[in-house]
């Protein structure tokens, strides 16, 4: 996790075994003026899980990776250091494939933050999001205590369900309600670049993806490829159904014919099969998804947008001009919402990026060479400027698990609500308020502070 010997280096990393040591770390560290950080898979954008600026020590969870699953009533209780991959191994394993639980893409990803700032992917149009599917949590609040839902209370419930880790307390373990999948699902890729007549299709995609049967759930990676008069755009179509290649041809033949998507496109497996599939790592066996280490060693940046209108084919050619102008350019990863996600309320958990949006824009930015850090990020930069036009305003909307400090910063613990708004009601919208009242409430000191944890709101808004 210190890949440069310049990152902060904490006074303590503590690796709790029983909820005892979680309590004794907050109660401890609170006597002695350190500030917590909280990692469960460390996959913070930010490096906010292991890095601060004031003398700190780590909470590592790497040793809370317990899973039980309770096929009878269809629910499991996993500790906030299990990752994703383990969680949809041992649900694929004891439900014999006929369950799943919807979160995002990337196995190695913590439980703890990954739902406790909402966790989209490919169940989202069918299941909503992973901290929609949180039925109950173990969490230990500044006062050291362990509180279930019960005993914590609605609000605190609700805001740790998509309000961002690290603002609350520290979760222990979700309750997540497992999700019924068929044994057989339909992967397909189809990459198409601009000479393949991508950007007609992609603008198609655009108008369709968030309106398709809700069992398919297609985004789209876009990425300037090639070298020197070979370099073009490549979109790739990427899919996920829920049923069979017999199933799916005729519903894409009603829907979205234009793209020509063929048996030879696509792939059946198990759903479990299909998490590798869409995580780059088809080939291996599964048991890979509990393997929780990090494959690449990489820097990255990344942002987010929220698009609410079709972007025309005039101005897909004028940002692709954009991302082939140098070279190096971020990629962008689209994902679908529509189906479910409509249906959920703006205000039924912190995550308010329901009904009015298209797609959700993450710009990924990866890079080996420390040194060329800066030519890196404002090549990210660049393309989310000329997105401007293009995406949500007032706010210009971004998803708190694509962390970005360029929203703005808590410079430090007396940051007020109204000076927080500023980088706030991208993430949450209204539901900003809620949180921050929430916040004075359960930790009116503000001790689990960090550059983008939620402010107490003390006061009238
Ligand atoms: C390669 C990659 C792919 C990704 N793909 C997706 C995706 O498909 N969908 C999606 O929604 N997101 C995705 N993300 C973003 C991911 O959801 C967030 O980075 C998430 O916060 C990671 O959780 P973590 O536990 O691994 O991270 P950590 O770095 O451990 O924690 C993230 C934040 O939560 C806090 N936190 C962690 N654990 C706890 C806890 N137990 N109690 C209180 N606070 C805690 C941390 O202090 C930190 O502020 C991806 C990230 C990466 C790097």
């Amino acid at each position: 996790m210190f890949i440069s010997s310049t990152t902060p280096k904490p006074q303590f990393i503590v690796t709790p075994l029983t909820e005892s040591h979680i309590q004794a770390a907050v109660i401890c560290s609170k006597r002695y003026g350190f500030l917590i950080r909280v990692r469960s898979g460390g996959h913070d954008y930010e490096g906010l899980s292991y890095i601060s600026h004031k003398a700190f020590i780590i909470i590592d969870l790497v040793k809370f990776q317990e899973i039980n699953v309770n096929i009878a009533d269809k629910t499991a209780w996993v500790q906030a250091g299990a990752t994703v991959g383990q969680v949809y191994y041992r649900i694929a394993e004891q439900s014999n494939n006929t369950h799943a639980f919807p979160s995002g893409v990337c196995p190695t990803m913590g439980v703890g933050g990954h739902i406790g700032g909402g966790g989209l992917g490919f169940l989202m149009r069918k299941y909503g999001l992973a901290a929609d599917n949180v039925v109950d949590a173990y969490f230990i609040d500044v006062k050291g205590r362990i509180l279930n839902r019960k005993s914590m209370g609605e609000d605190l419930f609700w805001a740790i369900r998509g309000g961002g880790g690290a603002s609350f307390g520290v979760i222990v373990a979700w309750k997540i309600n497992l999700v019924p999948v068929p044994a057989v699902v339909t992967v397909c890729n189809i990459p198409k670049t601009l000479e393949q007549g991508a950007t007609s299709l992609f603008h198609i995609w655009q108008n369709v993806a968030h309106k398709f049967d809700r069992n398919i759930f297609m985004r789209t990676i876009v990425q300037a490829v090639g070298a020197q008069k070979r370099r073009t755009i490549e979109v790739a179509f990427q899919s996920v159904f829920l049923g069979t290649i017999k199933e799916l041809l005729p519903l894409m033949k009603i829907s979205f014919p234009e793209l020509g998507l063929g048996v030879k496109d696509c792939n059946e497996m198990s759903w479990v099969n299909s998490t590798l599939s869409v995580a780059g790592l088809t080939g291996n066996p599964v048991e890979i998804l509990l393997n929780r280490s990090q494959r690449t060693k990489n820097y990255f940046k990344g942002k987010s947008d929220f698009v609410q209108n079709v972007i025309s084919e005039t101005d897909l050619e004028s940002i692709w001009k954009v991302m082939l102008a140098q070279d190096i350019s971020p990629m962008m990863i689209d994902e679908p919402l529509g189906g479910r996600m409509d249906e959920i309320l703006e205000s039924s958990i912190p995550f308010p990026h329901r009904v009015g949006n298209l797609y959700n824009i993450q710009y990924f930015m990866p890079w080996q060479n420390g040194s060329a850090t800066t030519r890196y990020l404002e090549a990210t930069k660049r393309l989310y400027n000329y997105m401007t036009p293009y995406v949500s305003k007032s706010p210009r909307a971004s998803y708190v698990n694509y962390k970005d400090l360029d929203l703005g910063i808590n410079h430090d613990v007396n940051t007020t609500y109204l000076e927080a708004r500023v980088w706030g009601e991208k993430y949450f919208k209204g539901n900003f308020l809620r949180l921050a009242t929430v916040k004075s409430k359960v930790d009116p000191e503000n001790f689990f502070w960090n550059e983008q944890s939620i402010p107490p709101f003390h006061g009238r808004a």
